[in-house]
């Protein structure tokens, strides 16, 4: 590699950043991280943070996972790549399909199809489902619902299930035939419902509403995040998701958690919807997969699902669909390691646990500055929404959120912006201790507008 002048100097010049203007990282360029340990990872200047953010979601592991580290090398030792086209497969992609339908009966999953990250695995999901009603020849149901404030990753078909302005608009028209209905989310909604239950009816009655208003027989299926992640953590009443699953069934309409951040047990349980229960058709997994330490991802499909296409007779039962790296050996040793230590070490536990005591800490935030509008948290994923007034509402500007989460670095805790939002996703290994950094750096960070 090139010496730390040359990355400084050059950083942002070559590389357009996802989720950022080019001229802002130009300008503004982004810290260049070198290493992590831990939970921990060091910038270019040596400047050494406690990582808040856990990768993007994902790195639920930690930096030091080493039976990680050993099954990658193993595995490119063995076998780097082969195709899992019709006619190969490979022995880590069965193995791990098989692990991930035990780990997910509970949802009732019974096939696993890989991709390479949950945009394709939204994607894929959003395909299947469309096929499946082909199959079973009702070829009208093609479209699909969602939820405002719900991010589904960046392909045209996610983008389109996406229910947040900033991450359509520059790309529209994007897929016709997909509405979108009101998140429970107690503190912005269009009701001015602030309890969580009625809301939760009140979002199941637009979804009734919805669903009448297109004819239930024309839609594919709904999606939605058990807990909402990029959209600002929201985190519905545990009435809702078995209320949307009861409408969906009484519809016949296919339910699709997107469990790519709730997946491997950031919410405390095992899959954001174990939380209550819900027993999807389709789950889409990806991030903590592999504790982020190589790109992969899956989509889950339940038995009701599966035996429709197993048992096809008509034209349309083939999938037309794959990824040069769906079943990547070196990605299904890597999930398989990531698997067992996080099985290993309970880490569902730790994420309650310390979920609790993180709670607890931005509770007492919100109490002490007033630019704390909302707080919201489930297991190790949080947020603090931030506004300029309490009673208006008003978000926070971009420069006060971009002072708060500085003071917080220089703290030594990193964390993510998102809007008027910030983020919390730590690994979850951290320790009691480890929460009370990131209270403290987050009060250091808040103290300071
Ligand atoms: N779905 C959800 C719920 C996500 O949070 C994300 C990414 O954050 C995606 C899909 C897209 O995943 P990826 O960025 O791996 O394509």
């Amino acid at each position: 590699m090139r010496d730390i002048n040359f990355l400084t100097e050059t950083n942002a010049k070559p590389i357009w950043h996802p989720m950022a203007h080019p001229a802002e990282m130009r300008a503004n360029p982004p810290k260049v991280i070198m290493k992590g340990e831990g939970v921990t990872v060091t910038d270019i200047d040596g400047k050494s943070v406690l990582d808040a953010v856990g990768g993007l979601w994902n790195v639920n592991l930690g930096y030091s996972c080493d039976p990680i580290k050993k099954a990658i090398a193993d595995q490119l030792g063995a076998l780097p790549y082969y195709s899992g086209f019709r006619g190969t497969s490979t022995g880590p992609s069965i193995e791990l399909a098989y692990e991930l339908s035990e780990w997910f009966a509970p949802e009732g999953m019974v096939r696993t199809f890989f991709t390479s990250g949950g945009s394709d695995s939204v994607e894929t999901a959003l395909r299947l489902a469309r096929q499946y009603w082909k199959i079973r020849g009702q070829g009208d149901r093609t479209k699909f619902l969602a939820l405002k404030k719900g991010y589904h990753g960046t392909h045209f078909g996610g983008a389109s299930v996406n229910g947040n302005a900033n991450f359509r608009r520059n790309y529209e028209p994007l897929l016709p035939g997909v509405f979108h209905i009101p998140a429970p989310w107690t503190f912005r909604n269009p009701f001015d419902e602030t309890d969580p239950a009625r809301l939760a009816k009140l979002c199941a009655k637009a979804l009734e509403d919805e669903i009448a208003f297109q004819g239930g027989d024309t839609i594919a299926a709904f999606i939605m995040e058990p807990v909402l992640g990029a959209g600002g953590v929201i985190v519905p009443h545990e009435s809702f998701m078995p209320l949307v699953r009861e409408i969906c069934d009484r519809h016949e309409i296919l339910l699709i958690a997107d469990e790519v951040v709730t997946g491997f047990g950031r919410t405390g349980a095992w899959s954001g919807s174990r939380l209550t229960e819900v027993k999807p058709d389709f789950m889409t997994i990806a991030k903590a997969i592999t504790s982020g330490y190589f790109p992969l991802g899956a989509t889950l499909i339940g038995a009701k699902v599966a035996d429709v296409f197993e048992a096809d007779k008509t034209s349309f039962g083939s999938i037309g669909h794959g990824y040069t790296y769906s079943g990547h050996p070196v990605g299904c040793a890597a999930g398989l390691a990531a698997l067992a230590e996080t099985k290993r070490l309970r880490l569902n536990e730790n994420a309650a646990a310390r979920g609790v005591e993180l709670g607890a800490v931005l509770e007492g935030l919100k109490a002490k500055h007033a630019i704390v509008g909302d707080v919201r948290y489930k297991g190790l994923m949080a947020a603090l929404e931030l506004v300029s007034d309490r009673a208006t509402k008003k978000p926070t500007d971009k420069k006060t959120m971009a002072v708060v989460s500085e003071a917080a670095y220089e703290a030594g805790v990193m964390l993510r912006v998102s809007g008027n939002n910030i983020i919390l996703s730590p690994p979850l290994i951290i320790s009691a201790a480890d929460v009370a950094k990131i209270g403290e750096a987050l009060d250091a960070g808040l103290s300071k507008v």
